[in-house]
């Protein structure tokens, strides 16, 4: 009789760019804002975080932005938080972590992902797009009047043109979903995840009034 060869555990693969991005869309729908709702009926602003595990893409942690307790409770810094409280035999390295900013990180939550080693941040909303919906600018501010050194060379206009910040560091590398997106190369994905993003963009209407 024949022998029949069942297929043994397959190492996980790595997850499309779609699958990615349809992950990362789905946890900030189902996960993150839910949490921002909740966050928001006691006044804090409606920026949130996940962590996922990257074998999985589940999330590990989520938390939103909680500046009524404190004004270092960013979204990102509460679940950096959050994750931590796990214990550690149960949390996954950072290093095996995707970073997930409803925002685009400033600076004191981009030290802190990088204090805590996690590799891939990807946000949703970029700074510009922070300050004019939710009139929120102090990200900017801050990485303009601390972190921009004039070099001797430079011109009011190349100070003003250049990066606020590395987005690929020898830390981690971060980039808006946008970008993550121009990378799909099949044009109907790509067609179909950017009106994916711009529908999860739209629940910021509601959340910033507080609904
Ligand atoms: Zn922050």
């Amino acid at each position: 009789m024949a022998q029949v060869l069942l297929p043994g555990p397959k190492p996980p693969a790595s997850p499309s760019i779609s699958n990615l991005v349809s992950t990362i869309l789905k946890v900030t729908e189902d996960d993150i804002v839910p949490t921002l709702r909740e966050s928001g009926k006691a006044g804090n602003m409606p920026f949130g975080a996940a962590i996922l595990s990257k074998s999985n893409l589940q999330p590990v942690a989520v938390a939103a932005n909680n500046f009524r307790k404190s004004p270092l409770l960013h979204g990102e810094t509460n679940c950096i938080r959050e994750f931590f409280e796990i214990d550690a035999s149960k949390r996954p390295d950072t290093k095996d972590c995707i970073f997930i900013a409803t925002h685009e990180p400033c600076s004191l939550c981009l030290s802190g992902i990088a204090w805590t080693s996690f590799p891939t941040v990807y946000y949703l909303f970029t700074y510009q797009e922070t300050h004019d919906q939710l009139g929120v600018g102090k990200d900017i501010r801050i990485l303009e009047e601390i972190f921009r050194v004039p070099a001797p060379s430079d011109t009011e206009e190349s100070l003003r043109n250049r990066p606020l910040y590395n987005e690929t560091n020898k830390l981690f590398t971060i980039k808006p979903i946008k970008q993550l997106i121009s990378e799909i190369t099949d044009e109907a994905g790509k067609k179909l995840a950017e009106s994916e993003m711009e529908r999860v963009k739209r629940l910021w209407e509601d959340l910033r009034h507080g609904v």
